[in-house]
């Protein structure tokens, strides 16, 4: 007999005793039949994963989030129900893209995976980056829209001046100035423009 201690992959008990010359063991709270191979496969996988874990928090930290995304994807990889990893991508996310609002992907396998109590503060963290997020895409509209109104005072100024030397050459050259009204018509267009940029917004 070779007793390992190891983890039961089914309820995650730690510690649960097997014999490592048999094929077969039983988990000690679950009952759940454990395949020797399986677990300690698996505890080589989890002692990877932990470091990797360890590795992406101390990267997030210190603000290098491609390697903290990184280090998270390659836990994913092996194990895809990881929820703190999904989260610490989305951490990521939030991180680079102070704008951007979470509803998806990653943040969504984060919570399906995520007990009950982890959700909630999964929620409450994302709730309080999309309310910022908010804020920020609303300085971004604002100050586009105050960039567009600049640009339509200064075309309908050039519009009122271009209409004035239209009219003025019509009158003195007595027959109508093509390229005037042409240049008049164009500065019109872009005005109307401008103003369907700002109404977009
Ligand atoms: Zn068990």
């Amino acid at each position: 007999m070779a007793i390992e201690s190891v983890t039961c992959p089914s309820c995650g008990a730690t510690g649960i005793q097997i014999d490592t010359t048999r094929e077969h063991s039983f988990c000690s709270y679950c009952g759940t039949t454990v395949k020797t191979k399986d677990v300690l496969h698996l505890d080589v996988e989890s002692v990877t994963l932990e470091k990797l874990k360890r590795n992406a928090q101390k990267s997030f930290d210190v603000g290098q989030y491609g390697n903290a995304r990184a280090d998270w994807r390659k836990v994913i990889q092996l194990d895809r129900t990881d929820h703190e990893s999904y989260f610490g991508i989305v951490r990521c996310d939030m991180a680079t893209r102070p704008d951007m609002i979470f509803g998806q992907d990653a943040y969504a396998e984060a919570l399906a995976y995520a007990p009950a109590e982890i959700r909630v503060q999964y929620i409450r963290y994302a709730e309080a980056h999309n309310i910022r997020a908010r804020a920020v895409q609303a300085e971004i509209r604002n100050s586009k829209a105050r960039a567009i109104q600049e640009e339509i005072a200064r075309l309908s100024s050039k519009h009122k001046w271009q209409l004035t030397l239209a009219i003025l050459l019509t009158i003195f050259t007595g027959l109508f100035s093509i390229p005037a009204w042409k240049k008049y018509s164009e500065t019109g267009k872009e005005i109307s423009k401008s103003w369907e940029a700002l109404n977009a917004l």
